[in-house]
């Protein structure tokens, strides 16, 4: 199980830091993927104007990226109202100090806010109960393996202590303690060095065109201790390219190191090189990405599809959880 908020179109991150192993993972286990809209209002719920076309920008880059409908339950965590249940009860669960001692989240609004009073307006209820509905996320669909970016280590720590602490209270085996998996890139960086991120302005888009692409490459960052040309170059100091050429040229690694360390290349030439092998990469992603454009209505039918496999689980999970806490269930659905 795992998930991403709809807030802007994905990147080179989430495809190298998460996609590659969903794609992977699909054919091994069963899969649930969903596009956490609820988790965008904890951040943006002043400005929702964006939410349902992102919902769409992603369904599109995931069908791009490779997740396939047919194998893998792909949905809209708002379409399964038995998400919000369970963070409801999970929430009467939930010791106060943890959720506020949750690194993450301070980060969060000191990025978010400019002064202090713009941190108390961004830090809201739902905002703290982020992790609480992450876990909802995760334990509504009995997730195990969460295939997530690095970031994520904390709100998955979190998940595992709620899933225990439910399990030791009701005397019960039936939340399984989740782990993360992550790839060999579980941080890519942007153009500029730091994390790449949606809202970063540094970023290569999976739908980006190839003039795109280029135009980002030939902003990196590379040996900042390289002046000339003529001077030999350090491929361990090359903060982002050479890093880049791991992943989209390492057929020519060997040949680009020998190349920058005698200063036969300069940095110029080599980025763009590094640009042609990165759309030569992304073009068959690209195109099944204009494929499942050029048909919002099929999209649609897949997100409904995958809405009404979801919520089969989900209800299923509820049902359960409704018994093991002594609740009432009440046969209105
Ligand atoms: P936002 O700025 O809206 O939080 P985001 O880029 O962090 O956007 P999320 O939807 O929060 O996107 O994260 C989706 C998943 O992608 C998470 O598992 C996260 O860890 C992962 N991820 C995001 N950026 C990177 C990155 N640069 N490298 C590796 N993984 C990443
Ligand atoms: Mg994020």
């Amino acid at each position: 199980m795992s998930g991403m908020r709809p807030t802007g179109r994905l990147h080179l991150g989430h495809y190298f830091g998460v996609l590659i192993n969903w794609v992977r993972f699909q054919t091994e286990y069963e899969s649930y993927f969903s596009i956490v809209d609820w988790h965008a209002l904890t951040t943006k719920y002043q400005d929702t104007s964006q939410i349902k076309a992102n919902i769409h920008e992603i369904a599109l880059d995931w069908l791009a990226a490779g997740i396939d409908p047919e194998v893998s339950t792909i949905y809209v965590q708002s379409g399964i109202p038995e998400i919000a249940e369970l963070h409801l009860l999970l929430s009467m669960i939930t010791q106060q100090n943890w959720v506020e001692r949750e690194p993450t989240l301070k980060d969060m609004v000191r990025m978010l806010a400019a002064d202090e009073e713009e941190a108390r307006e961004k830090a809201t209820y739902g905002l703290l109960g982020y992790p609480v509905l992450m876990s909802a996320d995760i334990l509504t669909f009995k997730g195990e393996l969460v295939p997530v970016g690095k970031d994520q280590e904390s709100h998955l720590e979190f998940a595992r202590g709620l899933a225990r602490k439910f399990n030791h209270l009701y005397g019960v085996d039936f939340f399984p303690e989740c782990r993360p998996e992550f790839t060999s890139t579980p941080l890519l960086k942007g153009i500029d060095g730091s994390k790449m991120g949606k809202s970063a302005n540094n970023a290569i888009n999976l739908a980006d065109t190839d003039a795109d692409t280029t135009k980002q490459v030939m902003k990196m960052i590379t040996d900042r201790t390289r002046i000339a040309k003529s001077d030999p170059g350090h491929v361990d100091q090359c903060e982002v390219p050479w890093p880049m050429y791991q992943i989209f040229g390492s057929d020519i690694t060997e040949q680009v190191r020998t190349e920058c360390e005698s200063a036969q290349i300069g940095c110029v030439d080599c980025k763009k090189r590094l640009a042609g092998k990165m759309n030569d990469y992304l073009r068959p992603l690209r195109e099944r990405r204009e494929k499942f454009a050029s048909d919002p209505k099929k999209v649609e039918q897949i997100l409904e599809y995958g809405n009404k496999k979801a919520r089969e689980t989900a209800k299923k999970t509820l049902a359960e959880v409704r018994d093991i806490m002594g609740l009432h269930n009440w046969k209105n659905d």
